[in-house]
């Protein structure tokens, strides 16, 4: 069954999304709202309990600072270990506004770059925060002991990355976030030792549970022995990453899934701009149909690497067999002031219409070059090699291309969600109690994440942000014992989880569940992808519930629940991502324009950039869930631009 016609809200913010930004200046709302938050005291701390599910970069951050602060918590994750978050695959770097390269940084440009790289569809007060925290959070990395380059002097070394025209990117080589996940990791351990966070791994998350309208906790299966237990605690903070991988084809590790925001949204978390995800334009381009996997070839190499194509269609000879005169640097042409680090969005699309026109290369024309030979004639092939060498090992491998020889290969891939769970100031959801940190909540980005922000949002949210915010909430519950593991409403939720690890299991039907997966995949990228248009959304509108119907009676689950039983475990992945397409394309067909990287073709400037329609978008949108197959009410949060003027986007 599918969702019928939207009922789409009135205009003004929905009385249900109250964002909490606090009055007053923007550069001063945080400041001040820190010290109007209420406390909890140290003695009280050790009474409540918060339950953290992920331990990547905004997990384990949080767990151990609340850890720290002395809250009793309980930290979940479904892999063996925290460190094999998925976090752990960041490559490029973490922004900071520290200005150490003396090139016109400050704390207002980030928070700037960030609002205009976002396309304007981010909260400023939110924005400001993160741009404020950015600076303590590199600070507090460096004394865990993360070993962020340095420059000849022995200063922390920058970089640039798309979207900005300073350098303020710290990095780590080629492995930025796992060197900051070692050091997260480090501090949860110590916690762990300290006896405050109890870690609990290889369990996941099938539900959050409710008494009385605020979260209470949460069931998980063990994936080991297939054993479903109840956990619970006066918070709960979901870190469970973003959604990618509903693409089936993404740069995100394969085990990322939506599972957790969705059950969370099932039980009242709204669900805001799903249809804001990220293409990120250097990628290693697909090389056959049987692919299940796509790995990225890190933003940071737009800093040297020079993006082109042939001039003419169909040109097949060998990169350095095609003269200057017959190449096309488009990005360098197309927009001069910021050449090839402009943002995501605007890198990702022209690489797509130059391949459209035919310009594309490699084997099957669906790519554009990354080339780094004049990097290579300027700095030395030992400089390029110190910068970039684990990445272009990477790319050597996976290819049998070497990239000091001949340029790399690369086309856009989806990489990261701007969209999740809805959250106000203090990161909380709409269900109270419930809050969403990292990858997992609506974030900061708008409608494009600027490159290197994303480590910089999961840590500031974890390390600097709800350690503060959850007090507030907390400090009111004091005396309060959290709800007991056997009140009804944890052996409901449990029962639930059981019966549908049944109900999978006696499907028997003839296709696989990654088969089901691989065609959802199809109809996302094709018609929610790097560009959408009405027909094809109403297209994916009536495709997706079909084939979704046709995976709950045909899909075969092999194997039994007691066990370690992956395809049982993809099943209610699987299942949630159709959902959470069907929401894509309906939230992506009610945004009648192109912002950032929800690209309308309908709705384009002359120069075939995206057109915003501020007067009536300016908007989250965020969506209530009223089960399967009725459509979901769109609430508006209305954006309010103090600080920085609505303009149309200019990289040129
Ligand atoms: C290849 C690649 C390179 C990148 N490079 C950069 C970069 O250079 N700079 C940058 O800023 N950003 C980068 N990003 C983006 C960035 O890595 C992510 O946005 C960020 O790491 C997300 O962190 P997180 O803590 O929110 O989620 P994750 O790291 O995805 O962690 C999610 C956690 O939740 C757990 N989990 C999920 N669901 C459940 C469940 N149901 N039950 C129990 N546990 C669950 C997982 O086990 C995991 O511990 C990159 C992304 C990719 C794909």
């Amino acid at each position: 069954m599918s969702m019928d016609a939207n009922p789409n809200t009135t205009s003004g913010t929905s009385p249900r999304l109250d964002s909490k930004v606090p009055a007053g200046d923007t550069a001063d709302k945080w400041e001040n709202h820190k010290f109007s938050m209420k406390l909890v005291n140290p003695n009280n701390k050790r009474k409540f309990d918060v339950i953290v599910v992920g331990t990547g970069l905004a997990g384990a951050s949080a767990a151990a600072s609340l850890g720290e602060l002395g809250y009793r918590v309980k930290a979940f994750t479904f892999h063996d270990s925290p460190r094999r978050a998925h976090s752990i695959a960041a490559q490029g770097g973490i922004n900071a506004a520290k200005n150490y390269p003396n090139d016109g940084d400050s704390v207002h440009r980030l928070f700037y770059d960030t609002i205009k790289g976002g396309d304007y569809r981010s909260r400023e007060a939110n924005v400001h925060r993160l741009a404020e925290v950015s600076v303590n959070i590199i600070d507090q990395a460096t004394a865990q002991g993360v070993p962020f380059a340095r420059d000849y002097g022995g200063l922390l070394d920058n970089r640039s990355f798309g979207g900005a025209q300073v350098s303020r990117t710290f990095y780590a080589r080629g492995q930025t976030g796992q060197q900051l996940l070692i050091g997260a990791y480090s501090a949860l351990m110590r916690q762990v030792a300290a006896g405050t966070v109890e870690l609990h791994t290889r369990a996941e998350l099938l539900d959050v549970v409710l008494k009385d309208d605020r979260a209470c906790g949460i069931v998980t299966r063990d994936l080991l022995s297939g054993e479903v237990t109840p956990h619970s605690a006066h918070a709960v903070v979901l870190a469970t990453g973003g959604y990618g991988n509903v693409y089936y084809l993404s740069t995100n590790a394969m085990m990322c899934n939506v599972t957790a925001a969705w059950r969370a949204h099932k039980k009242g978390a709204f669900f805001a701009n799903p249809c804001y995800t990220q293409i990120h334009p250097t990628c290693i381009p697909v090389s056959d149909d049987f692919q299940s996997k796509l790995t990225l070839m890190s933003e940071s190499l737009r800093n040297d690497g020079r993006i082109w194509v042939p001039n003419g269609m169909d040109d097949a000879r060998a990169a350095a067999e095609i003269p200057e005169v017959d190449r096309d640097y488009y990005l360098e042409r197309k927009y001069p002031a910021f050449g090839n680090l402009v943002p995501r969005d605007v890198a990702s699309r022209n690489s797509k219409t130059v391949c459209d026109e035919g310009r594309g290369i490699g084997p099957l024309k669906n790519g554009v070059f990354l080339d780094f030979q004049d990097a290579i004639a300027r700095d030395g092939l030992e400089a390029i090699s110190a910068k970039y060498g684990n990445l272009f090992d990477m790319y050597h491998r996976i290819t049998g291309e070497n990239p000091y020889d001949q340029p790399m290969r690369i086309y856009p891939a989806i990489h990261y969600t701007m969209g999740g769970l809805w959250v106000d100031y203090h990161l909380m959801t709409t269900v109270p109690g419930l809050y969403s940190i990292g990858e997992a909540n609506f974030s900061d980005h708008g409608a494009n994440r600027l490159g290197a922000s994303a480590l910089m949002q999961g840590l500031a949210d974890g390390y600097f942000v709800l350690p503060y915010t959850i007090g507030d909430d907390l400090a009111g519950l004091l005396g309060q014992t959290a709800v007991p593991t056997d009140d009804p409403v944890f052996t409901e939720a449990v029962r639930g989880v059981e019966d549908e690890q049944k109900r999978w299991l006696s499907i028997n039907g003839t296709k696989s569940v990654d088969q089901f997966h691989k065609e959802l995949g199809r109809i996302v990228w094709e018609h929610i992808g790097m560009e959408r248009d009405k027909a094809g959304l109403e297209k994916a509108l009536a495709d997706i519930p079909t084939l979704r119907e046709e995976f709950h009676s045909d899909v075969r689950v092999l194997g039994s629940a007691a066990t370690l039983n992956q395809s049982l475990e993809k099943a209610g992945r699987v299942a949630d991502f159709f959902e959470l397409a069907e929401l894509m394309a309906r939230d992506a067909l009610e945004r009648e324009e192109s912002c950032g990287g929800h690209f309308r073709s309908e709705h384009q400037t002359d120069e075939g950039e995206a057109q915003r329609d501020d007067e009536n978008f300016a908007h989250v949108a965020a969506w209530e869930w009223h089960g399967l197959g009725t459509a979901q009410t769109r609430h508006r949060e209305e954006l309010a631009f103090e600080d920085v003027a609505l303009s149309q986007r200019s990289y040129k």
